[in-house]
């Protein structure tokens, strides 16, 4: 190889290197904060759904230490311009926050109250779990900022019985809820 060759190589190495040195680090940026939060609004004091607008923020990292924004909260657009505070809770704990996060924890360990089926780990591809106040709903139907306070107040029931109870709910006319008589046929004798 000449050293003109020689030149050409170690710079795309070097090139290579220097992308690879600042897209992994913005790559775990974008993985650490995507997602929808649940933060103390510290004007309010009150829940607030949030999210970090985490794909402009790994953009930036392949430059510069990007700062976070917000890219949506639950009280905009009339609070748009505010100082976004909140923020710092969700450096501090990017996890715990997550509404997933929150999610997972209060289905595990619990079980429905109707077929006592216990909950195990929630993926993103399962069907939802559903919560029961005076009729069942899937959680991610409430929305994020009043989730903690339903949290609170319902109680869990697994995606079989919800679908069994919406059923219930809007056709009522197609239920027939029958007591066992010793005159009907019984099918295993
Ligand atoms: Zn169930």
């Amino acid at each position: 190889m000449s050293p003109g060759n020689y030149l050409l190589v170690g710079l795309l190495a070097f090139v290579a290197a220097l992308a690879i040195l600042r897209i992994v680090p913005a790559l775990r940026l974008y993985l650490r904060f995507r997602g929808k939060r649940i933060v103390s609004c510290p004007e309010t004091r009150q829940a607030a759904a949030v999210r970090v607008s985490a794909g402009k923020a790994a953009l930036k990292a392949t430059v510069h230490t990007p700062q976070l924004r917000l890219s949506e909260c639950s009280r905009w657009p009339e609070r748009q311009a505010c100082g976004q505070e909140c923020l710092q809770q969700i450096q501090e704990a990017p996890k715990a926050c997550l509404v997933w996060t929150i999610i997972n924890q209060w289905y595990q360990g619990q079980e429905c109250v109707y077929c006592h089926k216990p909950f195990g780990e929630i993926h993103w591809h399962d069907h939802p779990p559903a919560l029961l106040e005076r009729k069942t709903i899937e959680w991610n139907e409430i929305p994020a900022e009043e989730l903690q306070d339903a949290l609170g107040t319902h109680r869990p029931v697994c995606w079989s019985c919800h679908m069994a109870k919406t059923f219930r709910q809007e056709h009522p006319e197609l239920v027939v809820d029958r007591p066992s008589s010793p005159l009907r046929m019984n099918l295993y004798h």
